[in-house]
């Protein structure tokens, strides 16, 4: 699909889900792949196997990445360690759910802090050397909730339309450098994110998607090797939604 050969990847999230899925995506089709996590060391570890057991290259590193101390020390030793980055994936994220008048300010700035704040302290230390070698891929996973807003989701919601205008902007700011950077805007995807819903939203959630169905998260996974390849495309979202919401 896309040879990435020769390419230095970073995937925040990398241990599950969805990050798991983009991470082997990118393996497999030669990028070496740094696979980011906060809790979950051995799930990065077994991504890290299994993109080996394909022939390729990974190794896991933890770094909190809502803390932007944390996230600089995390790039540095990248970009000290492999000498560039050339793709940067945005996709560690958490939900907090409660309606507005249940939701405390812990609440809201966790999940500003890990869904939004995050690109920020990534990108704030990658762009510079993709800058410099006049090559870069950021990639944002924002959601279908930053578009149409979400029940019980104001945190959830502000931070992944954040994610939209951050990345707009930082496009616009980029577009002369050989860097693009664009937001997948995905669905309901099959992961323990959606898992974690009761069984009865998660059926609601089902017969609301036009297609009747969670999406994978190999299907994110193909829409971050579209956007790799893709030279001209910037300051886009990429919706993956089931056609759950048409812009
Ligand atoms: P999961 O809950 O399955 O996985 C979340 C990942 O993010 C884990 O790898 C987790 O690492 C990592 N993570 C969370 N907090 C931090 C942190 N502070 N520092 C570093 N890593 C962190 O989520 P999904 O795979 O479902 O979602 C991935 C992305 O896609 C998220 O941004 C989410 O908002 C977005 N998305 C998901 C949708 C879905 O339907 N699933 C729909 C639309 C968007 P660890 O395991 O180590 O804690």
């Amino acid at each position: 699909m896309a040879n990435l050969t020769g390419k230095i990847a970073v995937v925040t999230g990398g241990s599950r889900g969805i990050g798991a899925a983009i991470a082997k995506g990118l393996g497999r089709e030669g990028a070496t792949v740094i696979i980011n996590y906060n809790h979950s060391h051995e799930k990065a570890q077994a991504v890290v196997e299994e993109i080996k057991t394909m022939g390729g290259s990974a190794i896991a590193l933890q770094a909190d990445i809502s803390e932007a101390e944390a996230t600089k020390v995390f790039i540095e030793k990248v970009l000290g360690d492999f000498g560039k980055i050339d793709i940067l994936v945005n996709n560690a994220g958490i939900t907090r759910d409660k309606t507005f008048k249940k939701m405390s300010f812990e609440e809201w700035h966790k999940v500003i802090d890990t869904n939004l704040s995050s690109a920020f302290n990534t990108c704030k230390i990658a762009l510079p050397s993709m800058l410099e070698q006049k090559y870069g891929r950021i990639i944002n996973i924002s959601s279908v909730i930053g578009q149409s807003g979400g029940f019980g989701q104001a945190n959830y919601a502000a931070a992944k339309a954040g994610l939209i205008g951050f990345s707009k902007s930082l496009a616009l700011e980029t577009a002369r450098g050989g860097v693009t950077v664009n937001c997948i805007c995905p669905g309901y995807i099959a992961t323990e994110m959606v898992n974690a819903m009761p069984e009865n939203v998660k059926e609601a959630i089902i017969a609301q998607v036009p297609m009747k169905k969670l999406g994978a998260p190999e299907e994110i996974s193909k829409g971050v090797l579209f956007i790799c390849e893709s030279e001209y495309m910037t300051g886009q979202c990429l919706n993956l939604n089931g056609g759950i919401y048409m812009l």
